[in-house]
């Protein structure tokens, strides 16, 4: 767990503590319900706060990707905290400010909860359950933006509802803080896209086999990113409007960037056909925390298929100079599918602390530890293992590495996916 994650869940674990002594007066019942309604709260607060990718906390978590697995676990327990919260209806004499606003809050709390309950499922659920229909992340996205205006309601619930303890309180005080962050958080990310955003244009599209590569210039101020890092990308054309993230594959000193695509999906496919030179590009970021340099010094780069992008970029920065000893395993399931293979086997040429093997799937067969440990010059057992592509391949290798003595000393790795 991250320092991020620990500082979270103890934030929330204290207003379940601050609830006990304002609330416990009451019954059982109504102590656990408000306890967990407490809790809830500073949950959805902090989801917000999540929703913003601080930049400046990244380190904090580990990457965005890790914020965002985060964001969906307060997720979970939100709606498992405001589900007690409902079906033990808190029974009490208390404060309210009047009459009139109490009914608007009650009101309010009822209709946030069934909104939050039906968004929560259906953000948490990806899949519909026994079928293959897959809820399309558009949707999803739409959906979940609702998700900060039911917080509010649910602010105003909390603020005006009859409460067992008056406005004064440690704990009165400690949910509008929530209540203040969650909502200027969401805020926020209703003008994100206007403010961390950089203008770009299409100068070149490459449609090789194992990927689109698009290349583009600043047509003002260039993003700040490092290699390894991701951005939100969006052609300002219809249908290619909604911003995705990927891997940016080049960065270089004048601002262009590169990123290689695969189409996987409806938003690549339309992307493959659909993006030219000249195109107005926007984009966003960098982020992520997936970069060598806070790595070992002897490190195992195993890439997947698109999984590449992060170590294209980072290899072509590479300078010989960094104290580290670095092999990179580039799996493909058919030679014609690599890209970047000019920039590997340049970089391996002509510095002393690289080197590259391809593993074409199609020729060599199925990838396994052993061939790892037989193909590069590092040795696994003493390295790092850097990963970026299809999670059951880290799991087999790395439970292969195991198995022959070799466990990498730390493995990260980036996870293409958010939800
Ligand atoms: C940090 C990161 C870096 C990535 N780098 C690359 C890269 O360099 N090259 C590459 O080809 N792919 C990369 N991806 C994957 C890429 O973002 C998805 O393949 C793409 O968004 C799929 O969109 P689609 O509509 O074509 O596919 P769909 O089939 O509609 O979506 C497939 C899955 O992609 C995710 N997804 C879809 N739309 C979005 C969106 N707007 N925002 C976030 N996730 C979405 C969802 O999990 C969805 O289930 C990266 C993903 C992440 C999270």
């Amino acid at each position: 767990m991250t320092a991020g994650a620990y500082i979270v869940w103890s934030l929330i674990g204290f207003a379940g503590l601050l609830a006990v002594p304002a609330v416990s007066h009451t019954n059982a019942g109504t102590t656990f319900s408000l306890v967990a309604s407490s809790m809830a709260f500073v949950g959805m607060g902090i989801a917000q706060f999540l929703a913003t990718r601080p930049p400046l906390i990244e380190r904090l978590f580990g990457g965005l990707d890790r914020i965002y697995q985060l964001h969906r676990k307060i997720g979970i327990a939100v709606l498992v905290l405001i589900l007690a919260h409902y079906f033990i209806t808190p029974d009490f004499k208390g404060l309210a400010l009047t009459s009139g606003l109490n009914q608007l809050a009650a009101f309010a709390g009822e209709y946030a909860f069934y909104g939050f309950v039906i968004l929560l499922v259906l953000s948490l659920v990806k899949i519909v359950p026994r079928t293959r229909i897959e809820i399309p992340y558009h949707l999803w996205r739409i959906t979940h933006r609702l998700i900060g205006l039911l917080f509010v309601m649910v602010a105003f619930h909390q603020m005006f509802i009859k409460r067992p303890y008056d406005g004064t309180a440690l704990l009165a005080n400690y949910l509008n803080v929530f209540a203040a962050i969650g909502i200027a958080s969401y805020i926020y990310t209703q003008l994100l896209p206007w403010m961390r955003t950089r203008s770009y244009e299409v100068f070149d599209v490459n449609r090789h086999e194992g990927a689109t590569i698009i290349s583009a210039r600043p047509t003002g101020r260039a993003l700040k990113a490092k290699p390894g890092q991701f951005g939100f990308f969006r052609v300002n054309k219809p249908g290619l409007r909604e911003p995705h993230p990927f891997t940016i594959a080049g960065i270089d000193d004048d601002g262009v960037v590169r990123f290689a695509i695969k189409a996987l999906g409806d938003y690549t496919k339309a992307l493959r056909e659909g993006i030219a030179v000249g195109d107005a590009v926007t984009l966003e970021g960098g982020y992520g925390h997936f970069n060598h340099r806070r790595g070992g010094k002897k490190q195992i780069w195993l890439a997947g298929g698109i999984g590449i992008t992060p170590f294209l970029a980072m290899a072509s920065r590479l300078r010989g100079d960094e104290g580290q000893d670095i092999h990179l395993v580039y799996c493909v399931r058919d030679r014609s599918e690599a890209i970047g293979l000019e920039t590997f086997e340049t970089q391996a040429e002509k510095l002393q602390n690289f080197s590259f093997s391809l593993h074409d799937s199609a020729k060599d067969g199925r990838l396994d530890a052993g061939k790892i440990v037989a193909a590069s010059t590092v040795d696994p057992g003493e390295a790092d293992l850097w990963f970026c592509g299809p999670p059951p391949l880290r799991a087999a290798i790395e439970k292969g590495l195991k198995a022959l003595g070799k466990a990498p000393r730390r493995v990260e790795f980036e996870q293409f996916q958010f939800r």
